[in-house]
């Protein structure tokens, strides 16, 4: 079976100083995210064990750590990604349209992020997305790692917003951990997931070719008269 795998960090635990302090990194890296992994690893294992034992009585939990335990792994991966000790500065070219286009500008997208970071009751992430149906840039408020969160999207920028990601260094102090990240966002990094998030798409409508007697919304063109 597949194993989910802790990916390693491109710097140092310590190379996002001042902002986000080594000892908070090693920890968030090393002890949180790995929790996430070995968990999905864990569901997994739990989900091929009630296939073989033909019981399902328990799917229910199952799934909901696996959705959990998977999510927070993505989330995470793509955090430290998001980051870079070389980061900080404004997105350019394209992603810079973008943001000006849906969201109102830079420094609009700026206020509306750490808002939703900042109102996540409980745990949580504020994202920036790329919604494939509408072709255009959102912000998600997501609850936990999972919840909350917007089918199809792509997510491009993620700000972790559980106490884990602050607490040792900013106390209670969150809003001062949601500035300081943005001195350490890898805007080349976002621009490259953004590049990559455009080249999908998700169709909703049904497929085009028509079928012998019937319309596309399914219905039937030779409906007998005075029948609904
Ligand atoms: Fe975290």
């Amino acid at each position: 079976m597949t194993q989910y795998v802790l990916p390693d960090l491109a710097y140092d635990y310590a190379a996002l100083e001042p902002h986000i302090s080594g000892r908070v990194m090693e920890l968030h890296h090393d002890k949180h995210h790995r929790t996430y992994v070995d968990g999905a690893n864990k569901a997994c294992e739990i989900l091929q064990a009630a296939r073989e034992a033909g019981d399902f009585s328990r799917i229910a939990a199952i799934e909901h750590t696996l959705a959990f335990n998977l999510s927070g792994h993505v989330l995470h991966s793509i955090f430290w990604q998001n980051l870079s000790p070389e980061g900080g500065g404004t997105p350019q070219g394209q992603l810079a349209q973008a943001i000006e286009r849906d969201l109102g500008g830079f420094a609009v997208f700026r206020k509306q992020l750490i808002a939703a970071a900042e109102t996540n009751m409980g745990s949580g992430w504020a994202a920036l997305v790329w919604d494939p149906v509408g072709a255009r840039l959102l912000t998600v408020q997501i609850h936990d790692h999972q919840s909350q969160t917007i089918q199809g999207s792509v997510p491009l920028l993620v700000l972790d917003a559980w106490e884990h990601a602050y607490y040792l260094q900013y106390h209670n102090e969150k809003a001062k951990f949601f500035e300081a990240v943005w001195n350490v966002w890898n805007w080349k990094d976002v621009a490259r997931r953004f590049a990559e998030a455009q080249k999908a798409s998700l169709k909703l409508e049904s497929p085009t070719e028509s079928v012998p007697g019937q319309r596309r919304d399914g219905g039937s063109r030779e409906r007998p008269a005075g029948r609904a």
